[in-house]
Protein backbone atom coordinates (compact mmCIF):
# COMPACT_ATOMS: atom_id res chain seq x y z
CA UNK A 1 0.00 0.00 0.00
CA UNK A 2 1.03 3.85 -0.76
CA UNK A 3 0.45 6.53 1.15
CA UNK A 4 1.59 10.01 2.18
CA UNK A 5 1.38 12.18 4.72
CA UNK A 6 2.69 15.97 5.85
CA UNK A 7 4.06 14.80 9.37
CA UNK A 8 5.40 11.11 9.91
CA UNK A 9 5.91 10.05 13.20
CA UNK A 10 7.93 7.14 14.62
CA UNK A 11 7.15 5.98 18.29
CA UNK A 12 4.09 6.42 19.96
CA UNK A 13 5.12 7.22 23.34
CA UNK A 14 4.74 10.98 24.92
CA UNK A 15 7.29 12.08 22.54
CA UNK A 16 5.61 10.91 19.19
CA UNK A 17 2.00 10.87 20.50
CA UNK A 18 2.16 14.82 21.63
CA UNK A 19 3.44 15.33 18.41
CA UNK A 20 1.01 13.41 16.00
CA UNK A 21 -1.86 15.25 18.04
CA UNK A 22 -0.16 18.31 18.08
CA UNK A 23 0.44 18.12 13.79
CA UNK A 24 -3.35 17.25 13.88
CA UNK A 25 -4.18 20.05 15.85
CA UNK A 26 -2.87 22.72 13.93
CA UNK A 27 -4.25 21.27 10.75
CA UNK A 28 -1.30 18.86 9.08
CA UNK A 29 -2.21 15.60 8.04
CA UNK A 30 -0.33 13.02 10.61
CA UNK A 31 0.68 9.59 10.42
CA UNK A 32 1.89 8.26 13.67
CA UNK A 33 3.36 4.46 13.88
CA UNK A 34 4.37 2.55 16.22
CA UNK A 35 4.66 -1.40 17.31
CA UNK A 36 1.40 -1.46 19.88
CA UNK A 37 -1.84 -1.55 19.28
CA UNK A 38 -2.62 2.12 20.65
CA UNK A 39 -0.12 4.95 21.05
CA UNK A 40 1.24 4.85 24.81
CA UNK A 41 5.21 4.04 24.52
CA UNK A 42 7.29 2.80 27.22
CA UNK A 43 5.60 5.24 29.48
CA UNK A 44 2.06 3.83 29.62
CA UNK A 45 3.21 0.32 28.56
CA UNK A 46 6.03 -0.02 30.64
CA UNK A 47 7.04 2.90 32.64
CA UNK A 48 5.35 5.91 34.09
CA UNK A 49 1.98 4.05 34.07
CA UNK A 50 2.36 0.96 35.71
CA UNK A 51 4.74 1.75 37.98
CA UNK A 52 2.78 4.07 39.41
CA UNK A 53 -0.12 1.89 40.03
CA UNK A 54 1.68 -0.28 41.77
CA UNK A 55 3.50 2.65 43.99
CA UNK A 56 0.19 3.70 44.84
CA UNK A 57 -0.73 0.21 45.92
CA UNK A 58 2.51 -0.09 48.22
CA UNK A 59 1.61 3.48 49.20
CA UNK A 60 -2.02 2.11 50.32
CA UNK A 61 -0.10 -0.57 52.28
CA UNK A 62 2.35 1.55 54.04
CA UNK A 63 -0.38 3.54 55.08
CA UNK A 64 -2.20 0.85 56.13
CA UNK A 65 0.64 -1.12 58.48
CA UNK A 66 1.34 2.83 60.04
CA UNK A 67 -2.47 3.23 60.77
CA UNK A 68 -2.01 1.28 63.96
CA UNK A 69 0.07 4.19 65.43
CA UNK A 70 -2.85 5.82 64.92
CA UNK A 71 -5.16 3.59 66.48
CA UNK A 72 -6.79 1.96 63.64
CA UNK A 73 -5.96 -1.62 63.03
CA UNK A 74 -6.71 -3.47 59.25
CA UNK A 75 -4.57 -6.26 60.16
CA UNK A 76 -1.86 -7.56 57.78
CA UNK A 77 -2.97 -6.88 54.27
CA UNK A 78 -3.47 -9.62 52.01
CA UNK A 79 -2.27 -9.86 48.46
CA UNK A 80 -3.97 -11.20 45.98
CA UNK A 81 -0.90 -10.94 43.06
CA UNK A 82 -3.50 -11.92 40.17
CA UNK A 83 -5.63 -9.36 40.72
CA UNK A 84 -3.43 -6.30 41.90
CA UNK A 85 -1.89 -7.36 38.20
CA UNK A 86 -5.20 -7.43 36.90
CA UNK A 87 -6.32 -4.26 37.88
CA UNK A 88 -2.83 -2.33 36.92
CA UNK A 89 -2.98 -4.03 33.44
CA UNK A 90 -6.71 -2.18 33.05
CA UNK A 91 -5.57 1.02 34.12
CA UNK A 92 -3.30 0.57 31.59
CA UNK A 93 -5.56 -0.28 28.92
CA UNK A 94 -7.83 2.30 29.90
CA UNK A 95 -5.20 4.99 29.65
CA UNK A 96 -3.64 3.15 25.66
CA UNK A 97 -7.10 3.04 24.75
CA UNK A 98 -8.27 6.39 25.56
CA UNK A 99 -5.08 7.50 23.52
CA UNK A 100 -6.27 5.45 21.03
CA UNK A 101 -9.99 6.99 20.80
CA UNK A 102 -8.02 10.49 21.14
CA UNK A 103 -5.84 9.68 17.95
CA UNK A 104 -9.09 8.84 16.20
CA UNK A 105 -10.74 11.76 17.10
CA UNK A 106 -8.16 13.77 16.06
CA UNK A 107 -8.06 12.33 12.54
CA UNK A 108 -4.17 10.87 12.70
CA UNK A 109 -3.62 7.90 10.77
CA UNK A 110 -2.20 5.35 12.93
CA UNK A 111 -0.26 2.61 11.58
CA UNK A 112 0.14 -0.73 13.66
CA UNK A 113 3.56 -1.62 12.77
CA UNK A 114 7.18 -1.30 12.72
CA UNK A 115 8.72 1.68 10.60
CA UNK A 116 12.19 1.97 8.63
CA UNK A 117 13.35 4.49 7.11
CA UNK A 118 14.02 4.38 3.22
CA UNK A 119 15.63 7.75 2.67
CA UNK A 120 15.02 11.78 3.74
CA UNK A 121 11.46 11.44 3.17
CA UNK A 122 9.96 8.20 2.75
CA UNK A 123 9.67 5.09 4.95
CA UNK A 124 8.29 1.54 5.14
CA UNK A 125 6.33 0.03 7.93
CA UNK A 126 5.54 -3.51 8.56
CA UNK A 127 2.45 -4.81 10.23
CA UNK A 128 2.65 -7.86 12.42
CA UNK A 129 0.65 -9.44 9.46
CA UNK A 130 3.75 -8.85 7.45
CA UNK A 131 1.67 -6.42 5.36
CA UNK A 132 4.13 -3.20 3.92
CA UNK A 133 3.32 0.42 3.76
CA UNK A 134 5.32 2.83 1.83
CA UNK A 135 5.24 6.26 2.91
CA UNK A 136 5.71 9.32 1.85
CA UNK A 137 6.60 12.16 3.78
CA UNK A 138 7.46 15.79 4.26
CA UNK A 139 8.96 15.88 7.69
CA UNK A 140 9.16 12.99 9.97
CA UNK A 141 9.64 12.88 13.90
CA UNK A 142 11.46 10.44 15.36
CA UNK A 143 10.57 9.56 18.97
CA UNK A 144 11.70 6.11 19.36
CA UNK A 145 12.40 6.47 22.59
CA UNK A 146 14.85 3.95 25.00
CA UNK A 147 15.10 0.45 26.31
CA UNK A 148 16.99 -0.17 29.52
CA UNK A 149 20.83 -1.01 29.97
CA UNK A 150 22.35 -4.36 30.57
CA UNK A 151 25.97 -3.88 30.53
CA UNK A 152 29.37 -6.54 30.99
CA UNK A 153 28.15 -9.48 33.78
CA UNK A 154 24.56 -7.74 34.23
CA UNK A 155 23.59 -9.24 30.42
CA UNK A 156 22.35 -13.00 32.03
CA UNK A 157 19.44 -14.02 29.82
CA UNK A 158 17.64 -15.88 33.00
CA UNK A 159 13.65 -15.50 33.69
CA UNK A 160 15.52 -14.56 37.22
CA UNK A 161 16.87 -11.93 36.12
CA UNK A 162 14.97 -8.99 35.51
CA UNK A 163 14.72 -5.49 33.25
CA UNK A 164 11.98 -2.82 34.78
CA UNK A 165 9.90 -4.00 32.13
CA UNK A 166 9.66 -7.33 33.49
CA UNK A 167 9.55 -6.29 37.04
CA UNK A 168 6.37 -4.48 36.22
CA UNK A 169 4.74 -7.45 34.73
CA UNK A 170 4.82 -8.28 38.51
CA UNK A 171 5.35 -12.12 37.63
CA UNK A 172 5.71 -13.04 41.45
CA UNK A 173 6.43 -11.23 44.46
CA UNK A 174 10.33 -12.73 45.53
CA UNK A 175 11.27 -13.76 49.07
CA UNK A 176 14.05 -11.67 48.32
CA UNK A 177 15.05 -9.46 45.43
CA UNK A 178 18.52 -7.81 44.76
CA UNK A 179 17.90 -4.36 42.80
CA UNK A 180 21.18 -3.33 40.85
CA UNK A 181 20.99 0.48 40.76
CA UNK A 182 19.63 3.10 43.12
CA UNK A 183 18.55 5.48 40.22
CA UNK A 184 14.78 6.21 40.13
CA UNK A 185 14.16 2.72 38.82
CA UNK A 186 15.86 0.72 41.27
CA UNK A 187 14.15 3.09 44.29
CA UNK A 188 10.74 2.97 42.47
CA UNK A 189 10.52 -0.54 41.72
CA UNK A 190 12.03 -1.65 45.07
CA UNK A 191 9.87 -0.24 47.33
CA UNK A 192 6.82 -1.78 45.20
CA UNK A 193 8.54 -4.87 45.92
CA UNK A 194 9.92 -4.31 49.44
CA UNK A 195 5.90 -3.11 50.76
CA UNK A 196 4.73 -6.16 49.12
CA UNK A 197 6.83 -8.32 50.65
CA UNK A 198 10.56 -9.09 49.65
CA UNK A 199 13.32 -8.36 51.09
CA UNK A 200 15.32 -5.99 49.08
CA UNK A 201 18.94 -5.24 48.77
CA UNK A 202 20.22 -2.15 46.64
CA UNK A 203 23.31 -1.74 45.49
CA UNK A 204 25.10 1.51 43.88
CA UNK A 205 27.94 2.29 42.25
CA UNK A 206 28.43 5.31 43.18
CA UNK A 207 28.49 7.04 46.59
CA UNK A 208 25.22 7.76 47.22
CA UNK A 209 21.85 6.76 46.12
CA UNK A 210 19.86 8.89 43.18
CA UNK A 211 23.20 10.73 42.05
CA UNK A 212 21.85 13.83 40.09
CA UNK A 213 19.89 15.21 43.46
CA UNK A 214 20.49 17.06 46.37
CA UNK A 215 22.53 15.00 49.31
CA UNK A 216 19.86 16.77 51.68
CA UNK A 217 16.79 15.64 49.56
CA UNK A 218 18.14 12.04 49.57
CA UNK A 219 18.53 11.85 52.80
CA UNK A 220 15.25 12.12 53.40
CA UNK A 221 14.54 8.76 51.34
CA UNK A 222 17.10 7.03 52.18
CA UNK A 223 16.25 7.43 56.20
CA UNK A 224 13.49 5.39 55.59
CA UNK A 225 14.44 2.91 52.83
CA UNK A 226 17.13 2.03 55.70
CA UNK A 227 14.24 1.04 57.03
CA UNK A 228 12.03 -0.80 54.49
CA UNK A 229 14.77 -2.57 52.81
CA UNK A 230 17.03 -5.34 54.13
CA UNK A 231 20.07 -3.69 52.98
CA UNK A 232 21.37 -0.33 50.69
CA UNK A 233 25.15 -0.98 49.75
CA UNK A 234 26.52 1.96 48.09
CA UNK A 235 30.21 1.94 46.35
CA UNK A 236 29.35 -1.34 45.38
CA UNK A 237 28.72 -3.25 42.00
CA UNK A 238 27.91 -6.63 40.88
CA UNK A 239 31.04 -8.46 38.91
CA UNK A 240 29.21 -11.62 38.28
CA UNK A 241 25.30 -13.39 38.34
CA UNK A 242 24.82 -17.14 37.78
CA UNK A 243 21.37 -18.84 38.00
CA UNK A 244 21.67 -20.62 41.03
CA UNK A 245 18.86 -23.37 41.36
CA UNK A 246 15.69 -21.51 41.40
CA UNK A 247 17.76 -18.18 42.21
CA UNK A 248 20.79 -16.22 41.38
CA UNK A 249 23.93 -16.20 43.12
CA UNK A 250 25.75 -12.64 43.02
CA UNK A 251 28.94 -11.57 43.12
CA UNK A 252 29.00 -8.18 44.68
CA UNK A 253 32.35 -6.20 44.78
CA UNK A 254 32.24 -3.50 47.79
CA UNK A 255 34.84 -0.98 49.90
CA UNK A 256 35.24 -4.31 51.48
CA UNK A 257 36.15 -6.35 48.98
CA UNK A 258 34.43 -9.03 47.52
CA UNK A 259 31.37 -11.19 48.32
CA UNK A 260 28.83 -13.75 47.22
CA UNK A 261 25.34 -13.76 48.30
CA UNK A 262 22.01 -15.31 46.87
CA UNK A 263 18.78 -14.33 45.47
CA UNK A 264 15.82 -15.15 44.58
CA UNK A 265 15.72 -12.60 42.03
CA UNK A 266 17.71 -9.33 40.59
CA UNK A 267 16.18 -6.35 39.30
CA UNK A 268 19.00 -4.76 36.89
CA UNK A 269 17.89 -0.96 36.69
CA UNK A 270 21.63 0.86 35.81
CA UNK A 271 20.29 3.49 33.14
CA UNK A 272 18.94 3.49 29.41
CA UNK A 273 19.85 3.49 25.90
CA UNK A 274 18.52 5.53 23.26
CA UNK A 275 17.08 3.32 20.22
CA UNK A 276 19.01 5.19 17.60
CA UNK A 277 19.50 2.10 15.75
CA UNK A 278 16.28 3.27 13.85
CA UNK A 279 16.49 0.80 10.92
CA UNK A 280 17.52 2.65 7.41
CA UNK A 281 18.55 5.65 9.62
CA UNK A 282 21.87 5.39 7.77
CA UNK A 283 20.22 6.61 4.58
CA UNK A 284 19.19 9.99 6.05
CA UNK A 285 22.43 12.67 6.95
CA UNK A 286 20.92 12.18 10.52
CA UNK A 287 23.71 12.11 13.37
CA UNK A 288 24.66 10.20 16.88
CA UNK A 289 26.50 11.23 19.48
CA UNK A 290 29.06 9.27 20.94
CA UNK A 291 26.19 7.66 23.57
CA UNK A 292 23.99 6.88 20.87
CA UNK A 293 21.92 9.95 21.04
CA UNK A 294 20.61 11.36 17.90
CA UNK A 295 22.00 15.20 17.57
CA UNK A 296 19.07 17.83 17.32
CA UNK A 297 19.48 21.87 17.50
CA UNK A 298 16.81 24.06 19.58
CA UNK A 299 14.09 22.99 17.42
CA UNK A 300 14.52 19.07 17.36
CA UNK A 301 15.58 18.93 13.75
CA UNK A 302 18.42 16.56 12.91
CA UNK A 303 21.22 17.47 10.10
CA UNK A 304 18.60 16.10 7.87
CA UNK A 305 16.53 19.10 7.44
CA UNK A 306 13.24 17.02 7.18
CA UNK A 307 13.75 15.18 10.44
CA UNK A 308 13.25 15.83 13.85
CA UNK A 309 14.17 13.82 16.99
CA UNK A 310 12.59 13.93 20.33
CA UNK A 311 12.60 12.53 23.76
CA UNK A 312 15.26 9.70 25.17
CA UNK A 313 16.29 9.61 21.75
CA UNK A 314 17.82 12.67 22.00
CA UNK A 315 19.05 12.40 25.29
CA UNK A 316 18.45 13.33 28.77
CA UNK A 317 17.03 13.48 31.18
CA UNK A 318 14.57 10.35 29.94
CA UNK A 319 11.41 11.92 31.08
CA UNK A 320 7.34 11.56 29.59
CA UNK A 321 7.35 15.81 29.85
CA UNK A 322 10.04 16.73 28.78
CA UNK A 323 9.89 14.64 25.52
CA UNK A 324 6.14 15.99 25.50
CA UNK A 325 7.29 18.84 25.73
CA UNK A 326 10.67 19.17 23.19
CA UNK A 327 7.63 16.85 20.56
CA UNK A 328 5.05 20.21 20.74
CA UNK A 329 8.21 22.61 19.48
CA UNK A 330 9.17 20.29 17.13
CA UNK A 331 6.00 20.49 15.16
CA UNK A 332 5.67 24.10 15.84
CA UNK A 333 9.56 24.47 14.21
CA UNK A 334 7.54 22.10 11.69
CA UNK A 335 4.62 24.80 10.93
CA UNK A 336 6.73 27.37 10.63
CA UNK A 337 6.71 29.11 14.04
CA UNK A 338 9.22 30.80 16.22
CA UNK A 339 9.51 27.73 18.56
CA UNK A 340 12.67 26.30 20.88
CA UNK A 341 13.26 24.05 23.28
CA UNK A 342 15.19 26.21 26.02
CA UNK A 343 13.46 25.41 29.05
CA UNK A 344 14.74 26.50 32.46
CA UNK A 345 13.65 24.46 35.21
CA UNK A 346 12.58 20.79 33.87
CA UNK A 347 10.90 18.90 37.01
CA UNK A 348 12.41 15.63 38.31
CA UNK A 349 9.95 13.34 40.54
CA UNK A 350 11.14 9.82 42.43
CA UNK A 351 7.95 8.57 43.20
CA UNK A 352 9.41 6.68 46.11
CA UNK A 353 7.68 7.15 49.94
CA UNK A 354 8.60 9.76 50.44
CA UNK A 355 8.79 11.56 47.15
CA UNK A 356 11.89 13.47 45.88
CA UNK A 357 11.27 16.35 43.48
CA UNK A 358 13.63 19.19 41.91
CA UNK A 359 13.67 21.49 38.77
CA UNK A 360 16.21 24.52 38.28
CA UNK A 361 19.33 25.01 38.92
CA UNK A 362 20.40 21.98 41.93
CA UNK A 363 22.73 23.43 45.08
CA UNK A 364 24.88 20.80 43.73
CA UNK A 365 25.03 22.19 40.47
CA UNK A 366 25.52 25.61 41.64
CA UNK A 367 28.59 24.66 43.20
CA UNK A 368 29.90 22.93 41.08
CA UNK A 369 29.79 25.20 38.51
CA UNK A 370 31.19 28.14 41.29
CA UNK A 371 27.61 29.99 41.42
CA UNK A 372 27.01 32.00 44.10
CA UNK A 373 23.50 31.31 46.20
CA UNK A 374 21.81 31.24 48.97
CA UNK A 375 19.87 28.21 49.88
CA UNK A 376 16.81 28.50 52.47
CA UNK A 377 15.31 25.55 54.05
CA UNK A 378 12.14 24.97 55.54
CA UNK A 379 12.04 21.39 57.87
CA UNK A 380 8.64 19.31 57.13
CA UNK A 381 8.73 18.79 61.24
CA UNK A 382 7.34 22.37 61.24
CA UNK A 383 4.67 22.61 58.70
CA UNK A 384 1.20 21.44 60.37
CA UNK A 385 0.13 19.86 57.74
CA UNK A 386 3.47 17.33 57.48
CA UNK A 387 2.31 16.46 61.58
CA UNK A 388 -0.95 16.16 61.09
CA UNK A 389 -0.02 13.74 57.84
CA UNK A 390 2.41 11.81 60.44
CA UNK A 391 4.76 12.38 57.75
CA UNK A 392 7.02 15.22 59.60
CA UNK A 393 10.48 13.76 57.68
CA UNK A 394 10.65 16.07 54.91
CA UNK A 395 12.56 19.50 53.23
CA UNK A 396 11.52 22.23 51.28
CA UNK A 397 14.53 23.93 49.98
CA UNK A 398 15.05 27.19 47.19
CA UNK A 399 18.13 27.97 45.71
CA UNK A 400 18.43 31.84 45.31
CA UNK A 401 20.60 34.35 43.45
CA UNK A 402 21.73 36.46 46.40
CA UNK A 403 21.77 40.00 44.33
CA UNK A 404 18.40 39.35 42.23
CA UNK A 405 16.56 37.06 44.85
CA UNK A 406 15.24 35.27 41.89
CA UNK A 407 14.46 31.99 42.18
CA UNK A 408 16.83 29.52 40.50
CA UNK A 409 16.08 25.85 42.02
CA UNK A 410 13.85 24.13 44.33
CA UNK A 411 14.25 21.15 45.53
CA UNK A 412 11.77 19.13 47.95
CA UNK A 413 11.62 15.70 49.43
CA UNK A 414 8.46 14.47 51.42
CA UNK A 415 4.75 13.07 51.28
CA UNK A 416 3.74 14.62 47.51
CA UNK A 417 6.72 16.45 46.76
CA UNK A 418 5.72 15.37 42.81
CA UNK A 419 2.68 17.47 43.18
CA UNK A 420 4.36 20.34 45.13
CA UNK A 421 7.12 20.85 42.35
CA UNK A 422 4.88 22.48 40.03
CA UNK A 423 4.65 25.27 41.86
CA UNK A 424 8.17 25.38 41.69
CA UNK A 425 8.53 25.27 37.93
CA UNK A 426 6.24 27.96 37.76
CA UNK A 427 7.95 30.14 39.74
CA UNK A 428 11.39 29.87 37.70
CA UNK A 429 10.06 29.70 34.25
CA UNK A 430 8.11 33.31 35.75
CA UNK A 431 11.47 34.73 37.16
CA UNK A 432 9.94 34.76 40.80
CA UNK A 433 11.98 36.21 43.37
CA UNK A 434 11.97 35.24 46.84
CA UNK A 435 9.57 38.10 47.76
CA UNK A 436 7.04 37.00 45.09
CA UNK A 437 6.78 33.68 46.80
CA UNK A 438 6.76 35.13 50.10
CA UNK A 439 4.01 37.34 49.34
CA UNK A 440 1.45 34.43 47.58
CA UNK A 441 -0.79 34.01 49.91
CA UNK A 442 -1.27 29.90 50.29
CA UNK A 443 -3.28 27.72 51.77
CA UNK A 444 -3.57 26.62 55.44
CA UNK A 445 -3.29 23.90 56.38
CA UNK A 446 -1.15 22.12 53.07
CA UNK A 447 2.36 20.77 51.94
CA UNK A 448 2.32 24.12 49.75
CA UNK A 449 2.88 26.47 52.57
CA UNK A 450 6.26 24.58 52.97
CA UNK A 451 7.16 26.76 49.68
CA UNK A 452 5.92 30.08 51.14
CA UNK A 453 7.96 29.42 54.52
CA UNK A 454 11.27 28.82 52.68
CA UNK A 455 11.11 31.68 51.05
CA UNK A 456 10.22 33.21 54.57
CA UNK A 457 12.90 31.58 55.78
CA UNK A 458 15.41 33.52 53.42
CA UNK A 459 14.74 36.31 54.87
CA UNK A 460 15.03 35.26 58.36
CA UNK A 461 11.03 35.84 58.82
CA UNK A 462 9.29 32.29 59.03
CA UNK A 463 6.85 31.92 61.00
CA UNK A 464 7.08 28.58 62.13
CA UNK A 465 10.46 28.15 62.19
CA UNK A 466 13.24 30.36 64.25
CA UNK A 467 15.83 31.03 61.78
CA UNK A 468 17.32 34.92 61.89
CA UNK A 469 18.72 36.17 58.89
CA UNK A 470 22.28 35.63 58.39
CA UNK A 471 24.45 38.74 57.47
CA UNK A 472 25.25 38.26 53.58
P1 LIG B 1 9.02 5.89 24.42
O1 LIG B 1 7.97 6.11 25.41
O2 LIG B 1 10.17 5.01 24.73
O3 LIG B 1 8.27 5.35 23.13
C1 LIG B 1 8.96 4.96 21.99
C2 LIG B 1 8.05 4.09 21.16
O4 LIG B 1 8.63 3.92 19.87
C3 LIG B 1 7.87 2.69 21.73
O5 LIG B 1 6.50 2.36 21.76
C4 LIG B 1 8.60 1.80 20.75
O6 LIG B 1 8.04 0.51 20.64
C5 LIG B 1 8.40 2.59 19.46
N1 LIG B 1 9.39 2.29 18.40
C6 LIG B 1 10.73 2.19 18.51
N2 LIG B 1 11.27 1.92 17.30
C7 LIG B 1 10.24 1.86 16.42
C8 LIG B 1 10.16 1.62 15.03
N3 LIG B 1 11.25 1.41 14.27
N4 LIG B 1 8.95 1.62 14.45
C9 LIG B 1 7.82 1.83 15.18
N5 LIG B 1 7.84 2.07 16.50
C10 LIG B 1 9.04 2.09 17.11
N6 LIG B 1 9.15 9.37 33.02
C11 LIG B 1 8.47 10.30 33.69
O7 LIG B 1 8.46 11.46 33.28
N7 LIG B 1 7.77 9.99 34.83
C12 LIG B 1 7.75 8.75 35.32
O8 LIG B 1 7.11 8.50 36.35
C13 LIG B 1 8.47 7.74 34.65
N8 LIG B 1 8.49 6.48 35.11
C14 LIG B 1 9.17 5.53 34.41
C15 LIG B 1 9.19 4.23 34.91
C16 LIG B 1 9.89 3.25 34.24
C17 LIG B 1 9.90 1.83 34.80
C18 LIG B 1 10.55 3.55 33.03
C19 LIG B 1 11.27 2.47 32.26
C20 LIG B 1 10.55 4.83 32.53
C21 LIG B 1 9.87 5.83 33.22
N9 LIG B 1 9.85 7.14 32.78
C22 LIG B 1 9.18 8.10 33.46
C23 LIG B 1 10.56 7.54 31.56
C24 LIG B 1 9.56 7.65 30.39
O9 LIG B 1 8.91 6.42 30.23
C25 LIG B 1 10.30 8.04 29.12
O10 LIG B 1 11.06 9.20 29.35
C26 LIG B 1 9.31 8.29 28.01
O11 LIG B 1 8.53 7.15 27.76
C27 LIG B 1 10.04 8.68 26.73
O12 LIG B 1 9.12 8.91 25.73
P2 LIG B 1 9.50 8.78 24.19
O13 LIG B 1 8.34 9.29 23.45
O14 LIG B 1 10.82 9.38 23.94
O15 LIG B 1 9.69 7.23 23.91
P1 LIG C 1 19.19 5.99 36.54
O1 LIG C 1 20.21 6.63 35.69
O2 LIG C 1 18.15 6.82 37.18
O3 LIG C 1 19.89 5.18 37.71
C1 LIG C 1 20.83 4.19 37.46
C2 LIG C 1 21.65 4.02 38.72
O4 LIG C 1 22.43 2.85 38.59
C3 LIG C 1 22.61 5.17 38.97
O5 LIG C 1 22.48 5.59 40.30
C4 LIG C 1 23.97 4.57 38.65
O6 LIG C 1 25.01 5.15 39.42
C5 LIG C 1 23.75 3.13 39.02
N1 LIG C 1 24.60 2.16 38.35
C6 LIG C 1 25.03 2.17 37.06
N2 LIG C 1 25.76 1.06 36.80
C7 LIG C 1 25.77 0.33 37.94
C8 LIG C 1 26.34 -0.92 38.30
N3 LIG C 1 27.02 -1.64 37.42
N4 LIG C 1 26.16 -1.37 39.56
C9 LIG C 1 25.46 -0.63 40.47
N5 LIG C 1 24.89 0.56 40.17
C10 LIG C 1 25.03 1.03 38.93
O7 LIG C 1 18.54 4.85 35.62
P2 LIG C 1 17.26 3.94 35.84
O8 LIG C 1 16.87 3.88 37.24
O9 LIG C 1 17.54 2.69 35.08
O10 LIG C 1 16.16 4.74 35.05
C11 LIG C 1 16.37 5.11 33.68
C12 LIG C 1 15.74 6.42 33.39
O11 LIG C 1 14.33 6.27 33.29
C13 LIG C 1 15.93 7.46 34.49
O12 LIG C 1 17.17 8.11 34.38
C14 LIG C 1 14.81 8.37 34.23
O13 LIG C 1 15.18 9.28 33.23
C15 LIG C 1 13.72 7.46 33.73
N6 LIG C 1 12.77 7.16 34.83
C16 LIG C 1 12.08 8.19 35.37
C17 LIG C 1 11.21 7.95 36.40
C18 LIG C 1 10.45 9.11 36.99
O14 LIG C 1 10.41 10.15 36.36
N7 LIG C 1 9.87 8.96 38.16
C19 LIG C 1 11.02 6.67 36.89
C20 LIG C 1 11.74 5.65 36.32
C21 LIG C 1 12.61 5.90 35.27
Amino acid sequence: MNRSTQVAVIGGGPGGYAAAFLAADLGMRATLIDEAPNPGGVCLYRGCMPSKALLHVAKVVTEAREARNWGVDFGEPALDVDRLRGWKDEAVSRLTGGLGQLSSQRGVSYLHGRAELSGPTSARVTAADGGVTALEFEHAILATGSRPAAPGPLALDSDRVWDSTRALELPSVPGSLLVVGGGYIGLELGSVYAALGSRVTVVEMTAGLLPGADRDLVAVVARRLAGTCEAVLLETTVTALAEDGDGVSVTLEGKDGESAQRFDRVLVAVGRVPNSDVPGLDRTAVGRDSRGFVVVDGQRRTAEPTIFAVGDLVGEPMLAHKASHEARVAVEAIAGHKAVFEPAAIPAVVFTDPEVAWCGLTETQARAEGRKVEVAKFPWGASGRAVTLDRPAGVTKLVIEPESERILGVGIAGSGAGELIAEGVVAIEMGATASDLRLCIHPHPTLSETLMESAEVFFGQSTHVYRPRRKR
